[in-house]
C-alpha cells in the first residue's frame, strides 16, 4: 500500500501485538451488519484488500446494540476504492475518504457508507517536515497501518475492528476489556490527546452518558483539566457535537455531567451556566417529548431556547405584562453569546425569538389563538409554555382551553406524534374552563 512519509519501521505495530478474537467468542454476526456494507466489505476483501468494520459501529454491536452507521477502513487508497465501486465518491479535503451511496426505491435519500483508508497522524519525529509544507491538507490524512489507525482514534471502545476475511474482532488498544467493564478511557497520553482535540472532552462525557460508562480515573483528571481548550474549537464543531447530544437523547445528562467534571465554563456562556439547574428539568422533558432523529432544526430551537429560558424568566416572569419588543430585546441580547460559541444561522435566532414571544402571548392568555395557531412555530412554543404552567400551576383556565384543542392540535402535521393532550394534562390543570 501506498504510504506517504518516510515511516517505517512503525512503532504501532512492531511495539503492540493485537488481540484477536475468534468468531466463536464474541456476538458480531453479519446478519447484524446493513447488508449493503457486508457488500462493501466483501468487495473490498474479493480484491485483495483488508477491509474492517470499525469505531462506533463495532462498539455497538459488541453491545448488542442497533449501531447508527457503519464504517469501514481498509488498505485499499481512495482512488483504489473509487475504482472498485461506481456508486461512490471521494470527498474531504483534510481527511480524503470514499463515500458510497445505494439508492433505495422507497426512501428519497440514500444510504451513505464511509469508506476511508487506515490513517495515522503526521508525527515530527517519523516524518518530514516538508511534506507538510507542501501540503498541510495531509498533516492527518497520511496512510498508516491497521494498528496506527487504530491508535490515532479517541477511546479505547471507538477502536475495534471486524475483521471480514475470518470474523474476528481486532483489538490493538484494550478496548474490549474496557468494553466489559464499561470504562471510557482516551487512548495514549490523556492531556496530549485531549489538547491535540478538545471536542474529545465532549466526546468522552456524551459516550459515558450514552452508554452508562464510568469515566477512566486519569482520563477524567486530564478532560477536566484540559477544558480551558474547549475555547478554540471553531464554532461549527461545537454545533456538530452539541446536535450529536440533542439527536441521541443526551443534552442534559451530558450538560449534567459538563457541571461535575467542570467543564461548561469552557464551552457553554456564563449566561446559561447561571440558568443551567432551571434549564435541565426542561430539557430532560423535551427531550422526552420531540420525536427524535427526523427533524433536528427543531431540537436545536428547542436545546437554545431551553438554554436561554431561564435567563428570560428571570427578567421577566410569566405573568409579567412586558411588552413584547422588550421581550425580543433580550431574547437577541442572551442568544449572543451563544451564537458566538454555536453560530447559529439567523433563521434558527429568529424561529426562537418567535417561540419565546408566542410563549409569552400564550402565557397572558392572548386571545388571538387561532392566529397563533398558524405561526411555524407555534407547536414548539405550546411545549414551553406547558413546561411552566405545569411547574407554577398557573393559568390553569388557560391550559385547560388548549386541552379542549387537543383533537384539533393533532390534526396539525407538525404536531402529530406528539401527545399534547398528555403533556398538559400533566399539569393535572382540568377544572376552571366554562366552554
Ligand atoms: P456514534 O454512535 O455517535 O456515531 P461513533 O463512535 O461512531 O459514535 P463517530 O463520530 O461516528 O462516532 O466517529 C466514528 C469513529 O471515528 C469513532 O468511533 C472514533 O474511532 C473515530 N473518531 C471520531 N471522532 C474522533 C476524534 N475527535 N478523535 C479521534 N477519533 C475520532
Ligand atoms: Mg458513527
Amino acid at each position: 500500500m501506498t504510504s506517504i512519509g518516510n515511516h517505517s519501521p512503525q512503532p504501532a505495530d512492531s511495539l503492540v501485538e493485537p488481540r484477536v478474537i475468534p468468531r466463536a467468542q464474541h456476538p458480531i454476526s453479519r446478519k447484524k451488519i446493513a447488508p449493503n456494507a457486508v457488500k462493501i466489505l466483501y468487495r473490498l476483501k474479493n480484491n485483495g484488500f483488508t477491509a474492517y468494520l470499525a469505531g462506533g459501529a463495532v462498539r455497538d454491536l459488541m453491545l448488542g446494540k442497533t449501531p447508527a452507521d457503519f464504517d469501514i477502513v481498509t488498505d485499499a487508497t481512495p482512488r483504489q476504492i473509487k475504482r472498485l465501486f461506481r456508486n461512490s465518491r471521494i470527498i474531504g479535503r483534510r481527511f480524503r475518504l470514499v463515500h458510497i451511496y445505494f439508492y433505495r426505491s422507497e426512501r428519497p435519500s440514500p444510504q451513505i457508507f464511509e469508506v476511508a483508508t487506515f490513517r495515522r497522524p503526521f508525527t515530527p519525529e517519523q516524518d518530514d517536515p516538508e511534506i507538510l509544507e507542501q501540503e498541510p491538507s495531509l498533516a492527518n490524512n497520511l496512510f498508516g497501518t491497521p494498528a496506527e489507525d487504530a491508535i490515532r482514534r479517541d477511546f479505547t471502545i471507538n477502536a475495534l475492528f471486524y475483521n471480514i476475511a475470518d470474523f474476528t474482532v481486532v483489538d490493538h488498544v484494550n478496548g474490549l476489556a474496557d468494553l466489559e467493564q464499561g470504562i471510557i478511557r482516551i487512548i495514549g497520553d490523556p492531556d496530549r490527546r485531549f489538547a491535540e482535540d478538545p471536542v474529545r472532552i465532549l466526546r468522552a462525557l456524551e459516550f459515558s452518558c450514552r452508554l452508562g460508562f464510568t469515566i477512566e480515573e486519569k482520563t477524567a483528571r486530564s478532560l477536566s483539566s484540559e477544558a480551558p481548550s474547549l475555547n478554540t474549537v471553531p464554532a461549527a464543531r461545537l454545533r456538530e457535537e452539541l446536535r450529536g447530544f440533542y439527536c441521541k437523547k443526551n443534552t442534559a445528562a451530558v450538560l449534567e455531567a459538563g457541571q461535575r467534571y467542570q467543564v461548561n465554563p469552557h464551552w457553554l456562556p456564563e449566561i446559561v451556566i447561571a440558568g443551567l439547574d432551571d434549564a435541565l428539568p426542561i430539557l430532560r422533558r423535551a427531550e422526552e417529548f420531540f420525536p427524535h432523529r427526523d427533524n433536528d432544526r427543531e431540537l436545536e430551537r428547542v436545546v437554545i431556547t431551553a438554554l436561554i429560558f431561564p435567563a428570560l424568566l428571570n427578567e421577566y416572569p410569566v405573568n409579567s405584562e412586558v411588552r413584547l419588543n422588550l421581550v425580543q430585546e433580550k431574547v437577541e441580547e442572551l442568544l449572543t453569546p451563544l451564537n458566538r460559541r454555536f453560530n447559529l444561522p439567523r433563521v434558527q435566532r429568529y424561529a426562537i425569538r418567535d417561540i419565546l414571544t408566542i410563549f409569552y402571548r400564550l402565557s397572558r392568555g392572548d386571545k388571538r389563538i387561532k392566529q397563533l395557531l398558524k405561526r411555524e412555530n407555534f407547536f414548539t412554543a405550546l411545549f414551553f409554555y406547558a413546561v411552566v404552567a405545569t411547574a407554577s400551576g398557573e393559568q390553569a383556565a388557560n391550559l385547560a382551553f388548549w386541552l379542549q384543542r387537543r383533537e384539533r392540535l393533532n390534526r396539525h402535521p407538525e404536531a402529530r406524534g406528539r401527545d399534547y393532550g398528555k403533556l398538559l394534562a400533566s399539569a393535572s390543570i382540568t377544572a376552571g374552563y366554562q366552554p
